[in-house]
C-alpha cells in the first residue's frame, strides 16, 4: 500500500498568492509511485489553486456538507468541490468536533455524501472534548467513533484507497498547549485496533483501507511512525506550513 502525506492548512495562509508560494516551496518535482501528497487549503482558495498549479499532487478540502445543493447557507457540497478537481475531503477533524460540536451523526452523513460523490473521505477519529486527556482510552474512543461514523457504509460504497482513516488524538495536535505527539507504539496499537475493526466490518476490503496518523507529525518523528505496521502516512497541520520541514517529510516518505 502506498503512503499518504496530507497537508491540513486550516485557516492559513492569508491569500491565494501566499498559497502558491507555499506550494512552490514544497518543491514537488514529480508524482511518486509510493507516496500520495494531498494539500488541503481553505475552501476559498481552491478554485484559484486548482486552476493555477500543476498536477503533481492532489487537492483536498477541510470539510464539506452532506447535501448536493439547496437552502443550506454557508455550506459547500462535495459536488462543488469535485467540479473544481478536488479529490479528498477531511471529515470529522477533532477541531470541528470540539469547536463546532460536530456530532458522529453529522460526520457519518458527510462520509456517505463524499463516497456517493465518488470522492475520497479522510475520516479523522480520535475524539473531541472527551478525548483531551492523554490518559483517556484511545482505542475505546476511536472504535466507538468509527462504528458511528461508518454506520450504513457498505462494501459496495467504496473502492480500494477511496476511504482513508486518520487516527488523530486531539491532545497530540501541535496547536494544543503542552501537547506531545502520540508515541509510535500507541499509534500502532490504535492502528491495529482500527484495522481489526475494518477487517471484521468489511472483510478483506477492510484490510486495504489506509490508516494514517495525525498529531505533531514532523520530519524528526515520521520515520519512527512509518516503520510500524498498519500506519500508512500522516495528516500534518503545523509542519505543513513550514516548507523545509514538509519537503523533508516528502523525501523521507517517498
Ligand atoms: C491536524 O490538525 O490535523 C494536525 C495533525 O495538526 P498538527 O500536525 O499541527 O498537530
Amino acid at each position: 500500500m502506498k503512503n499518504y502525506l496530507v497537508a491540513n492548512w486550516k485557516i492559513n495562509p492569508q491569500s491565494s498568492k501566499e498559497c502558491l508560494d507555499l506550494i512552490s516551496k514544497y518543491e514537488i518535482k514529480s508524482r511518486h509511485e509510493n507516496l500520495e501528497i494531498v494539500v488541503c487549503p481553505p475552501f476559498l482558495y481552491l478554485e484559484y489553486l486548482t486552476a493555477n498549479s500543476g498536477n503533481l499532487f492532489e487537492w483536498g478540502a477541510q470539510d464539506c456538507f452532506w447535501e448536493k445543493g439547496g437552502a443550506y447557507t454557508g455550506e459547500v457540497s462535495p459536488h462543488q468541490l469535485k467540479a473544481l478537481g478536488v479529490k479528498y475531503v477531511i471529515l470529522g477533524h477533532s477541531e470541528r468536533r470540539e469547536n463546532l460540536e460536530e456530532t458522529d451523526e453529522m460526520v457519518n452523513k458527510k462520509v456517505r455524501a463524499v463516497l456517493r460523490a465518488k470522492m475520497n473521505p479522510i475520516l479523522c477519529v480520535g475524539g473531541g472534548r472527551e478525548a483531551m486527556d492523554p490518559k483517556s482510552d484511545s482505542q475505546k474512543i476511536v472504535l466507538a467513533q468509527l462504528g458511528k461514523n461508518l454506520a450504513n457504509v457498505q462494501k459496495k460504497d467504496f473502492s480500494a484507497g477511496q476511504l482513508i482513516v486518520s487516527y488523530e488524538p486531539p491532545w497530540a495536535l501541535s496547536t494544543v498547549s503542552g501537547n506531545v505527539s502520540a508515541s509510535p507504539k500507541l499509534a500502532a496499537e490504535v492502528a491495529f485496533a482500527i484495522k481489526h475493526f475494518l477487517n471484521s466490518t468489511y472483510g478483506k476490503q477492510g484490510l486495504d483501507i489506509p490508516i494514517i496518523y495525525g498529531g505533531s507529525a514532523n520530519a524528526s518523528n515520521v520515520s519512527q511512525f512509518i516503520k510500524k505496521p498498519n500506519l500508512d502516512g500522516f495528516l500534518v497541520g503545523g509542519a505543513s506550513l513550514n516548507p523545509p520541514e514538509f519537503k523533508k517529510m516528502i523525501s523521507l516518505l517517498k
